[in-house]
């Protein structure tokens, strides 16, 4: 298996140096040069499967003979055993034919365990056959810092920095952060906000004298192996609910595009999937390009489902790849147009994205009155990302099952939670101690040697 670059001009990569690269060098986003098919027998054997074997058959195409059978259900197998459920990724139902598919039993409360947890292992495991070590820089506005940190702390091969806005997280995504005292991982405060942060990482990774000398690395979600990890529960969720037999759609709360391109990605495996519902917040960069064909920046307004705050949705890029007949010319010439606030999607690209996606979009009162309805008509306390979610699938509700992707706890929110209901979310048992524990609070400059020099200081030797 080969993957390629949606840009068209960098070599292309096994899976394993594809995971370990991250961006490609064209600064396009790696892709599998073709998506591996389950039959449908093949999909149907897949029910009444634990979630790490359907995990291993449904990645393990991806990865080929890069790394072994036995070894990859082993690091499977480790990855998933910290979740607060059996089923790892439960679906409870809403509604007739409305179902919602619980990703926030990981460790961090939120789904971007699933990929982080799996890439951790893997991470390690190919490092340590190649005798070599990486340090990660990630840049965060809440989920993904907690998810990474978690996913690393102890690993051998790997120091971890994790850029957060000063004082712009909650305090839940904070203490997740600061308290796990392993040497190997880091939280840095930057004294400046998300865009700074991310800036800053960018910086990084352009300061190629200072890239080799660390080997910096990057976890974020255009990380193909991230996308690869979440296609899983899309095939375990809907075989339990009668695929491939009947069709199944999906509404996903989405920032970047990483996870409702992998229910993309399920569909072209084969698995029957009908609609891809698009559900953003208030910052509908996509909504608005499925209404009006135009993909233009808007800037960023803050919400209460911050992990969707964003300004342009990176992993688009891989859907407008698809759209464009894996023309990378095309792709390119789009994001350099992107740089000047936006482009126009051509009518067979928008009629391509239309064939697969809807789109819908919650504001701050819809998302609140939300959580609230939710809360009365079912019991189920929703976070105000899988609230943006459900308010869009109410408005795509038909014949076909509807499955919503609740993509964070309650409790990893809890301010919006008791404004809409009144009810204050509880930690899960086995974290009910997070306030309690001792953090380590690392406030950096918002000022690249600063930090070069910190993280240079912190390696381990
Ligand atoms: C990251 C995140 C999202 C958005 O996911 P994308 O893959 O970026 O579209 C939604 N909800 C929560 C809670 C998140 O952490």
């Amino acid at each position: 298996m080969r993957y390629i670059s949606t840009r068209g001009q960098a070599p292309a990569l096994s899976f394993t140096d594809a995971m370990l690269s991250g961006l490609a060098r064209d600064g396009g986003l790696y892709v599998p040069e073709t998506v591996p098919r389950l039959s449908v027998d093949e999909i149907a054997a897949l029910r009444g499967a634990s979630y790490e074997e359907i995990a291993f058959r449904v990645m393990a195409p991806f990865v080929g003979d890069e790394i072994d059978a036995a070894v990859f259900r082993d690091l499977i197998a480790k990855a998933y055993a910290g979740f607060g459920h059996d089923a790892r990724a439960p679906l409870v139902q809403l509604g007739p034919n409305h179902f919602l598919l619980e990703l926030f039993h990981g460790p961090t409360l939120a789904f971007k365990d699933f990929a982080m947890q799996i890439i951790g292992q893997l991470f390690q495991h190919v490092l340590a056959a190649r005798g070599e070590r990486v340090t990660i820089v990630g840049a965060t506005s809440g989920d993904t810092g907690s998810a990474a940190i978690e996913a690393f702390r102890g690993l051998d091969n790997v120091d971890v920095f994790i850029l957060y806005p000063h004082g712009r997280v909650s305090e839940v995504q904070r203490r997740q952060m600061t308290t796990p005292t392993e040497a190997n991982v880091h939280a840095l405060a930057l004294e400046g906000d998300f865009d700074d942060c991310q800036a800053r990482l960018k910086d990084m990774f352009n300061h190629f004298d200072f890239r080799d000398r660390v080997r910096l690395a990057g976890v974020n979600s255009i990380n193909w192996a991230r996308v690869l990890a979440q296609v899983v529960y899309y095939f375990s969720s809907a075989v339990s609910l009668g695929a491939p037999d009947r069709k199944i759609s999906f509404t996903v709360p989405t920032g970047n595009f990483g996870d409702i391109f992998a229910g993309f990605i399920a569909k072209e495996m084969g698995l029957p999937i009908d609609r891809l519902v698009i559900a953003t917040n208030r910052n509908d960069i996509l909504h608005r390009c499925l209404q009006t064909s135009e993909y233009r920046k808007a800037g960023v307004a803050p919400s209460i489902s911050p992990s969707m705050d964003i300004e342009v949705s990176s992993n688009f890029e891989r859907a407008l790849f698809w759209a464009h007949d894996h023309d990378g010319a095309a792709v390119a010439a789009l994001m350099e147009e992107l740089k000047t606030g936006g482009f126009r999607v051509s009518e067979n690209a928008m009629a391509a994205l239309r064939a697969h996606y809807d789109s819908g979009m919650a504001d701050e009162d819809t998302t609140s009155a939300t959580i609230a309805a939710a809360r009365r008509q079912t019991g189920e306390l929703l976070c105000p990302h899988s609230a943006v979610g459900v308010h869009v699938a109410n408005q795509h509700l038909g014949a076909t099952p509807m499955v919503t992707l609740a993509t964070a706890h309650p409790a990893k929110f809890p301010a919006a939670v008791e404004a809409a209901t009144g009810i204050h979310p509880p930690l899960p048992n086995r974290m009910a101690d997070l306030y309690d524990r001792a953090e380590r609070i690392t406030q950096v400059p918002n000022d690249l040697t600063a930090l070069e020099t910190l993280i240079e200081e912190r390696l381990t030797p």
